[in-house]
């Protein structure tokens, strides 16, 4: 097979190298000479023209094959679909085309029994991964499988595409699949199996970034794979020192997203990166002190420490947070319109790690008028010069200049500090930054 190269084959060649590199009149007077070639595959993987533009990214040829009516869903020698193959080397225009022109996004491949969202993961093409995920989410897919399913979907060998994502250091990705539902301790045992989680093949690809997205979304350290080991001994075995650190399990927990947030109806996006922001700063935080005085210290994030110090120089008094009298007010309860910074808004929802067994959790009240809060937004910047509009008793310059004065980096305590300090909000005014550090030790043991 593939010796006799006919007439017909030389056609092939030509018609699969256009539409390789793009050019798109070639490729239209061939299949005007021989519309028959639409059909035709190469020799041994049996790709289509389609599943040629689709890897090459060539979309109008893509497009132009689709006007041709070529079935979306034609398959090469290893069941992969144009889409995955788009999905795989990135071609989000291709992704986005094949998907309008209806490409079944539950098709498995007959390598790993993967799909296109587990390319997307694997490959760490976050558009593409996105693009898929919004088409599930308004596709038949969704009524008949369900959305979470198709996020949770396994390959042959039990691999959500989350797994994957951790598997090959593709934080974006971890994020995007967490954020839309993929289960984070999933094991590839599946069915109660024990497997592996997604922590486990973090902590053997060796990315920080996807262990901190995983932990703060909740990642058990303590669940043991197949082989009864605890991801930390998996970043130890694959000598990802600072990794293992961050997975020890006598090293602190870290703050994981809280789960009060999901009672909130409507998390607006930007409330929520900024809230995402916060959690994320909050940890690595507490990452210096786990990676103090090892050979794995992170270069201190010197950046942001000095952009706060900006901004904080920059804004006049009345937009501080008059819960820490340290950050900006950048979130605002509704409907009672009461602001607070970002980490103190992330504070107060932030309960322990979710126990599963029992899932009694409450709703979040406003610090200042103990109202259940029924969404967050972003606050706006005043601009009048209202000083003292809500700050009430807390307001006196000289206690805010005291607060301003402090260090900076101590944003984690009193962030952690709000917890106990909500119940005792009207002493804020004279606690002292040593009294609430030491409370916070309490907290974190319990
Ligand atoms: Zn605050
Ligand atoms: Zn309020």
């Amino acid at each position: 097979m593939g010796q006799g190269l006919s007439c017909g084959t030389n056609h092939e060649q030509g018609l699969f190298r256009a539409v390789q590199l793009g050019e798109f009149e070639t490729v239209e007077a061939v299949l005007e000479r021989e519309p028959a070639l639409l059909h035709h595959t190469t020799v041994y993987d049996r790709h289509s023209a389609l599943h040629i533009a689709a890897a090459n990214g060539q979309i109008k040829i893509l497009s132009m094959l689709l006007d041709r009516s070529v079935r979306p869903d034609v398959l090469n020698r290893q069941k992969q679909t144009p889409l995955m193959l788009a999905a795989m080397h990135g071609k989000i225009s291709c992704v986005k085309r094949l998907l309008e022109a209806g490409a079944n996004i539950l098709m498995f491949d007959s390598l790993h029994g993967r799909t296109c969202l587990h390319y997307a993961a694997y490959y760490g093409h976050d558009d593409c991964l996105e693009a898929i995920l919004s088409a599930a989410q308004s596709s038949t897919v969704a009524a008949s499988w369900g959305f979470v399913r198709f996020v949770n979907i396994r390959d042959g060998r039990g691999a959500t595409p989350l797994h994957l994502a951790a598997r090959q250091r593709r934080p974006e990705c971890v994020h995007i699949l967490l954020d839309k539902g993929a289960l984070v301790c999933a094991s590839t045992g599946g069915y109660g199996f024990p497997g592996s989680t997604p922590l486990h093949l973090a902590a053997r690809g060796g990315s920080l970034d996807c262990i901190r997205e995983l932990l703060a979304w909740g990642a058990d350290r303590l669940q043991r794979d197949a082989s009864g080991r605890i991801p930390y001994m998996v970043a130890l075995k694959h000598k990802h020192g600072a990794c293992a650190a961050l997975l020890n399990p006598s090293s602190a927990e870290p703050l994981v997203w809280p789960s009060p947030l999901k009672f909130i109806s409507e998390l607006n996006q930007e409330a929520k990166a900024l809230l995402e922001q916060a959690l994320m700063e909050a940890n690595k935080e507490r990452e210096k002190n786990i990676l103090k005085g090892t050979v794995y210290s992170l270069p201190s994030p010197s950046n942001s420490d000095v952009g706060l110090e900006d901004s904080i120089s920059e804004v006049s008094d009345t937009e501080l947070c008059c819960i820490c009298f340290e950050q900006v007010c950048t979130i605002e309860v509704q409907d009672c319109g009461h602001q607070m910074c970002a980490q103190c808004t992330l504070a107060l929802c932030c309960h322990n790690k979710p126990n599963p067994n029992t899932a009694c959790l409450t709703p979040p009240v406003c610090p200042f008028c103990r109202s259940t809060i029924g969404r967050l937004a972003v606050a706006k910047m005043k601009n009048y010069d209202d000083t003292d509009h809500d700050i009430g008793d807390f307001s006196s310059s000289k206690l805010r200049k005291s607060r301003k004065s402090r260090n900076f980096s101590e944003g984690s305590s009193s962030f952690k500090g709000l917890s106990s300090a909500v119940g005792t909000f009207g002493k804020m005014g004279g606690r002292s930054s040593g009294r609430i550090a030491a409370e916070n030790e309490w907290v974190d043991k319990t």
